[in-house]
Protein backbone atom coordinates (compact mmCIF):
# COMPACT_ATOMS: atom_id res chain seq x y z
CA UNK A 1 0.00 0.00 0.00
CA UNK A 2 1.23 3.64 -0.87
CA UNK A 3 1.80 6.64 1.83
CA UNK A 4 -1.27 8.50 1.72
CA UNK A 5 -1.13 12.10 1.42
CA UNK A 6 -4.06 12.53 4.01
CA UNK A 7 -5.92 10.52 6.45
CA UNK A 8 -9.18 9.28 5.00
CA UNK A 9 -12.43 9.44 6.90
CA UNK A 10 -14.75 6.31 7.03
CA UNK A 11 -18.39 7.02 7.34
CA UNK A 12 -20.70 3.89 7.63
CA UNK A 13 -24.23 3.79 6.48
CA UNK A 14 -27.04 0.38 7.22
CA UNK A 15 -28.86 0.45 4.12
CA UNK A 16 -31.20 -2.44 4.68
CA UNK A 17 -28.89 -4.93 6.37
CA UNK A 18 -30.30 -7.41 8.91
CA UNK A 19 -27.17 -6.19 10.89
CA UNK A 20 -24.90 -8.96 10.51
CA UNK A 21 -22.30 -7.31 8.35
CA UNK A 22 -23.07 -4.17 10.92
CA UNK A 23 -21.72 -6.11 13.72
CA UNK A 24 -18.74 -7.14 11.27
CA UNK A 25 -18.19 -3.41 10.25
CA UNK A 26 -18.02 -2.68 14.46
CA UNK A 27 -15.32 -5.65 14.65
CA UNK A 28 -13.16 -3.81 12.34
CA UNK A 29 -12.96 -1.04 14.91
CA UNK A 30 -11.69 -2.69 17.88
CA UNK A 31 -8.44 -3.28 18.71
CA UNK A 32 -8.35 -7.05 17.56
CA UNK A 33 -9.00 -6.30 14.09
CA UNK A 34 -8.15 -2.39 14.34
CA UNK A 35 -8.86 -0.65 11.35
CA UNK A 36 -7.40 2.47 12.50
CA UNK A 37 -3.83 1.21 11.72
CA UNK A 38 -3.98 2.03 8.30
CA UNK A 39 -5.04 6.13 9.44
CA UNK A 40 -8.48 5.98 9.09
CA UNK A 41 -11.37 8.04 11.09
CA UNK A 42 -14.92 6.86 11.42
CA UNK A 43 -16.67 9.90 11.24
CA UNK A 44 -20.62 10.15 11.27
CA UNK A 45 -20.38 13.51 9.26
CA UNK A 46 -21.16 12.73 5.55
CA UNK A 47 -19.21 16.08 4.71
CA UNK A 48 -16.17 14.90 5.99
CA UNK A 49 -15.52 11.30 4.52
CA UNK A 50 -13.74 10.04 1.87
CA UNK A 51 -15.46 6.52 2.20
CA UNK A 52 -18.47 5.47 2.25
CA UNK A 53 -19.17 1.81 3.50
CA UNK A 54 -22.62 0.45 3.29
CA UNK A 55 -23.67 -2.68 4.09
CA UNK A 56 -27.15 -4.48 2.92
CA UNK A 57 -29.45 -3.84 -0.35
CA UNK A 58 -30.87 -0.45 -1.51
CA UNK A 59 -35.12 -0.44 -0.77
CA UNK A 60 -37.78 2.17 -1.42
CA UNK A 61 -36.94 3.96 2.25
CA UNK A 62 -32.99 4.20 2.06
CA UNK A 63 -32.87 5.21 -1.50
CA UNK A 64 -33.16 8.95 -1.07
CA UNK A 65 -30.95 8.74 1.86
CA UNK A 66 -28.38 6.32 0.23
CA UNK A 67 -28.16 9.46 -2.87
CA UNK A 68 -28.30 12.11 -0.43
CA UNK A 69 -24.93 10.94 1.60
CA UNK A 70 -23.28 10.34 -1.37
CA UNK A 71 -23.75 13.88 -2.59
CA UNK A 72 -22.60 15.17 0.68
CA UNK A 73 -19.35 13.73 0.44
CA UNK A 74 -16.67 16.28 -0.96
CA UNK A 75 -14.78 15.12 -4.33
CA UNK A 76 -12.92 12.63 -4.85
CA UNK A 77 -14.69 9.70 -2.37
CA UNK A 78 -15.24 6.06 -2.81
CA UNK A 79 -17.84 3.38 -2.26
CA UNK A 80 -17.37 0.20 -0.46
CA UNK A 81 -20.61 -1.99 -0.65
CA UNK A 82 -19.85 -4.44 2.54
CA UNK A 83 -21.99 -7.84 2.44
CA UNK A 84 -23.42 -9.81 -0.48
CA UNK A 85 -26.97 -7.78 -0.07
CA UNK A 86 -24.88 -4.40 -0.72
CA UNK A 87 -23.71 -6.12 -3.87
CA UNK A 88 -26.57 -7.57 -4.97
CA UNK A 89 -28.94 -7.09 -2.88
CA UNK A 90 -28.38 -10.98 -1.72
CA UNK A 91 -30.85 -13.22 0.09
CA UNK A 92 -33.57 -10.07 -0.18
CA UNK A 93 -33.21 -9.26 -4.25
CA UNK A 94 -36.49 -10.56 -4.76
CA UNK A 95 -38.82 -8.79 -2.12
CA UNK A 96 -41.20 -6.50 -3.06
CA UNK A 97 -39.33 -2.97 -2.27
CA UNK A 98 -35.61 -4.22 -2.96
CA UNK A 99 -34.45 -2.28 -5.59
CA UNK A 100 -31.11 -4.64 -5.34
CA UNK A 101 -27.00 -3.78 -4.75
CA UNK A 102 -25.95 -0.29 -3.85
CA UNK A 103 -24.98 0.14 -7.32
CA UNK A 104 -28.16 0.47 -8.62
CA UNK A 105 -28.47 4.16 -6.97
CA UNK A 106 -24.73 5.25 -6.81
CA UNK A 107 -21.43 4.69 -8.26
CA UNK A 108 -19.82 1.35 -6.17
CA UNK A 109 -15.95 1.31 -6.33
CA UNK A 110 -15.35 -2.18 -4.59
CA UNK A 111 -17.48 -4.91 -3.90
CA UNK A 112 -17.06 -6.90 -0.69
CA UNK A 113 -18.87 -10.06 -0.87
CA UNK A 114 -19.81 -12.43 1.70
CA UNK A 115 -22.68 -13.25 4.64
CA UNK A 116 -21.52 -11.84 6.53
CA UNK A 117 -18.60 -10.27 5.20
CA UNK A 118 -15.45 -11.03 7.26
CA UNK A 119 -14.00 -8.18 9.09
CA UNK A 120 -10.53 -9.66 7.81
CA UNK A 121 -12.31 -9.27 4.21
CA UNK A 122 -13.69 -5.86 4.89
CA UNK A 123 -10.54 -4.22 5.84
CA UNK A 124 -9.06 -5.68 2.50
CA UNK A 125 -11.81 -4.02 0.55
CA UNK A 126 -11.08 -0.67 2.41
CA UNK A 127 -7.37 -1.13 1.30
CA UNK A 128 -8.21 -1.26 -1.89
CA UNK A 129 -10.65 1.35 -2.29
CA UNK A 130 -7.67 3.52 -0.31
CA UNK A 131 -5.89 2.72 -3.46
CA UNK A 132 -8.84 3.82 -5.59
CA UNK A 133 -8.76 6.65 -3.55
CA UNK A 134 -5.56 8.00 -3.84
CA UNK A 135 -5.49 7.68 -7.40
CA UNK A 136 -8.66 9.46 -7.84
CA UNK A 137 -6.95 12.57 -6.13
CA UNK A 138 -3.82 12.36 -8.10
CA UNK A 139 -6.51 12.55 -11.38
CA UNK A 140 -8.83 15.05 -9.02
CA UNK A 141 -6.11 17.34 -8.53
CA UNK A 142 -4.40 17.55 -12.34
CA UNK A 143 -8.20 18.37 -13.57
CA UNK A 144 -8.35 20.90 -10.72
CA UNK A 145 -5.08 22.28 -12.24
CA UNK A 146 -6.05 22.12 -15.68
CA UNK A 147 -9.49 24.45 -14.65
CA UNK A 148 -7.57 26.77 -13.27
CA UNK A 149 -5.03 27.21 -16.09
CA UNK A 150 -8.07 27.66 -18.76
CA UNK A 151 -9.46 30.40 -16.25
CA UNK A 152 -7.11 31.90 -16.13
S1 LIG B 1 -25.01 -10.15 3.59
FE1 LIG B 1 -25.92 -11.56 5.14
S2 LIG B 1 -25.24 -10.72 7.12
FE2 LIG B 1 -24.92 -9.10 5.58
S3 LIG B 1 -26.79 -7.85 5.65
FE3 LIG B 1 -27.10 -9.44 4.06
S4 LIG B 1 -28.13 -11.15 5.10
FE4 LIG B 1 -27.25 -9.81 6.70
Amino acid sequence: MKKLAKSPWMLHYDASSCNGCDIEVLACTTPKYDIERFGIINTGDPFQADILLITGGVNSQCEGVVRQLYEQMPNPKVVVAVGICACTGGVFKDCYNIKGGIDTVIPVDVYVPGCAARPQAIIDGVVKALEILEDKRSHYTEEKEEEKKEEG
